[in-house]
């Protein structure tokens, strides 16, 4: 289930030192060294997966089920004023390792560190769009 050349596969392994948060038999959690913010952490399955599409139900369950405890964990001691997970899929979408993490990035106000930059385009879409859309999507589901 390790992958070879994977720094976060490695990272598991304590190949590769890291500052652990958690860890069980599903999934390790540590901190991101950018740190964006005080307290940004990674959580990742233990299982490779490259990143969500090639990730099983069963693995992504694992993973979420203990992002509230490791959120919780981080409100209680640094008081953040709110949290942003993040999951970067894919280099175009700023994905840098291919192990799937979801970044949890706590939030103490403006110019903390972190910015997303939303450009909404709700009003190019009538409610008939919507309903097409939404329908294409749904019919691809497996
Ligand atoms: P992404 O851009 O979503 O793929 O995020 C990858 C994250 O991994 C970046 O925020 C990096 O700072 C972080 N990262 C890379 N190498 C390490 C490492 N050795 N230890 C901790 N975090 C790392
Ligand atoms: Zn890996």
């Amino acid at each position: 289930m390790k992958h070879e050349d994977c720094i976060f596969c490695k990272i598991i392994d304590g190949e590769i030192p890291s500052a652990k948060v958690y860890e069980d038999d599903h999934v390790y959690a540590f901190l991101d060294i950018s740190q964006v913010t005080k307290g940004h952490t990674l959580i990742i399955p233990k299982t490779h997966t490259k990143n969500i599409y090639e990730t099983p139900a069963a693995v992504a369950s694992e993973l979420f089920a203990r992002v509230p405890a490791i959120s919780n964990a981080i409100k209680k001691t640094y008081k953040p004023i709110g949290m942003n997970l993040l999951n970067n899929n894919e280099a175009p979408a700023d994905q840098s390792v291919f192990h799937l993490h979801i970044h949890l990035i706590p939030r103490y106000g403006e110019n903390d560190g972190y910015s997303s930059n939303w450009i909404t385009h709700g009003d190019d879409y009538t409610s008939d769009d919507l309903q097409q859309i939404a329908k294409d999507i749904s019919n691809a589901i497996e």
